[in-house]
Formats: C-alpha cells, sequence, structure tokens
C-alpha cells in the first residue's frame, strides 16, 4: 500500500511536479478518455463474483475503496515518467495503412521491433502475470497491484477501434480535422468526443446515465446485445482472444473510423449517429471481457484458459 502511494505520486521538486501536473491535467489522448475507461472498469466490477472483487480489494490501496474506476486511467497518467515510458507502445498497435488487418507476429511489436510490445501484448502479459496472484506472497502484492491496473486500463484501450489504427496516421491522431465546431483529431474523436458529445445531448452530462443505458443493452431481456454477451466472453486461449479483439477494433476502425474521413474535414451529426452506437457496445464488450478475466484468474473455478506465462 505505502509502496504503490509512492508510485502514485509526483516527486517533490518542483519541476518534476510541474511535468507531473501537466500530465495529469492535460488533454492526454491516449487511449478511451478517462469517461470511457471509468465506464469500462464500472461495468466490468459489476459484473465480477466474489472472489475477484475480494482480490481486487486486497490489491487496490485503501483510499479508493475498492472502487477499481478509480484507478483506471493511471496507466495515462504515468505513461511518460521515466519509470514507466516502457509502458507507452503498450497502449495501441499500428498496423499496415489500409490493409485493415490485424497479424500478431506481424504487428505487435514497439517501434524498436521488441515483440509483444502492443496492446494485445499486454493483456496477455498483464494476464498470465495476475494468475499468479492466489500462489503469491505478500511481497509480490505491489507488481499485482500493477497488473490489476495495466490489465483494467489497456482491456480498455484494445477496444478503443483507433487504438488498431494505420501506422502513418499514429491511428488518426495525425489527421486534424473538426468535430462539429472545434478544432480536433480523429483519434480524439473516438477517445473522447463521441463520449462527450453523448453526454451532453443525452445524458445531461451525466456518466451514471449513459453507464447505465449501456448495461441495460446487455442485462435487460429486450436488450440490443443480450443474446451476444455469452459470444463476447468466449475465450478459450488468451492469445486468440485479444487477437480476435484487435482485429474487431481494426474493422470497425476501417468501416466506421477512417471511411470518408479526410484531413480538415468536418465531422457532425451524421459521423456522430453512425459512431455512437459502436462505442457504446465497444465499452460494454471491454468491461464484459475484462469482468470474464478478472473472474478467471482470480474466481475459484478450474474455467482456466490456455496462457504462455
Ligand atoms: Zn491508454
Amino acid at each position: 500500500m505505502a509502496k504503490f502511494e509512492v508510485l502514485g505520486r509526483c516527486s517533490p521538486f518542483w519541476f518534476v511536479l510541474l511535468l507531473c501536473f501537466a500530465f495529469m491535467m492535460g488533454p492526454g489522448a491516449q487511449g478511451w478518455s478517462k469517461e470511457g475507461h471509468i465506464m469500462t472498469c464500472r461495468i466490468a466490477q459489476g459484473l465480477l463474483g466474489s472472489e475477484a472483487l475480494e482480490a481486487i480489494q486486497n490489491l487496490l490501496p485503501l483510499n479508493v475503496n475498492g472502487d477499481l474506476s478509480a484507478l483506471c486511467t493511471w496507466p495515462d497518467q504515468i505513461r511518460h515518467w521515466h519509470k514507466y515510458r516502457w509502458t507507452s507502445p503498450l497502449h495501441f498497435i499500428d498496423t499496415p495503412d489500409d490493409e485493415c488487418t490485424f497479424n500478431y507476429q506481424r504487428d505487435c511489436h514497439d517501434p524498436h521491433g521488441v515483440e509483444d510490445m502492443c496492446v494485445a501484448g499486454a493483456v496477455q502479459n498483464f494476464t498470465s502475470q495476475l494468475v499468479h496472484y492466489r500462489e503469491g506472497s505478500a511481497d509480490r502484492r505491489y507488481n499485482m497491484t500493477e497488473a490489476l491496473l495495466f490489465l483494467s486500463h489497456f482491456m480498455g484501450d484494445i477496444h478503443q477501434p483507433m487504438h488498431v489504427g494505420f501506422t502513418s496516421d499514429e491511428g488518426g491522431n495525425t489527421i486534424n480535422l473538426r468535430w462539429f465546431r472545434h478544432k480536433s483529431n480523429l483519434h480524439h474523436v473516438w477517445d473522447r468526443e463521441i463520449v462527450l458529445t453523448a453526454l451532453s445531448d443525452y445524458y445531461e452530462k451525466d456518466m451514471d446515465l449513459l453507464q447505465k443505458d449501456i448495461e441495460g443493452n446487455f442485462t435487460d431481456l429486450q436488450g440490443i446485445w443480450s443474446s451476444d454477451v455469452s459470444s463476447w466472453e468466449h475465450c478459450d486461449d488468451i492469445l486468440s482472444c485479444v487477437t480476435k479483439w484487435a482485429v474487431e477494433s481494426i474493422n470497425i476502425a476501417c468501416k466506421w473510423g477512417y471511411k470518408g474521413v479526410d484531413p480538415g474535414t468536418t465531422l457532425a451529426d451524421d459521423y456522430f449517429d453512425s459512431s455512437m452506437p459502436i462505442v457504446m457496445k465497444r465499452i460494454a464488450q471491454g468491461g464484459v471481457r475484462l469482468a470474464m478475466i478478472l473472474n478467471r484468474v482470480f474466481g475459484d473455478t478450474d474455467e482456466g484458459f490456455a496462457i504462455a506465462t
């Protein structure tokens, strides 16, 4: 607990403090916005069994009172710190321009070619670390805490379609455009703009209402995704699962993200109407699948999956 707090706190040196402050307060187009990550984690937490709930309560620092969503954005806040700079490539995947495919061997590496250094590799890695929790001793606990926070965050990122985008435009980051009246870029539209517009147009800026709507779509008997949840959760081995989820993202990025979008364009109602249901579904899938992983790694069940450890 004490050790974790040190990790989360900025150094007292003023220049580092300023830097920390800048990263914590900055816009940080680094994955789902904080809203997307928070909803993913809250949806997941609502689906956890008692063993997984107890495990995350044990692993989280006391000050968040067992609320995983309070720290789901932590990996975005620390990714530029010296100690955690190695985690920066873990938030996304660059795929070949216009191919609209993801191939783990070909695409899951950092800019220097180091294998597994992408969001699909990160989900695998932190899942296999958490498998050791039940056999762990107290002094492994701090690594386990970080593994939990990283896994929870990266399960959000892998479901954000533009996090599995084209290489030359950095997943849409270099495609500058307007979102309604203000300047933005294609990556940021999918990270945050669509969620914020939905919140202000339909949910009185109340994220709880949006989250309830998303959850209702798969928990209500008549919900539009109710019969899909079991296929969302299906996962025999973690490598093929992360591959499937990344393939879903690049397919959506091509079909709905990049399609018809040129630099300098203005995206407005039509684009919002077609993309918002997809964003809601991806947040739902991220939450359901994060819960599936946490229930399996922490749960007292034989229902494991094949993991390279
Ligand atoms: Zn991220």
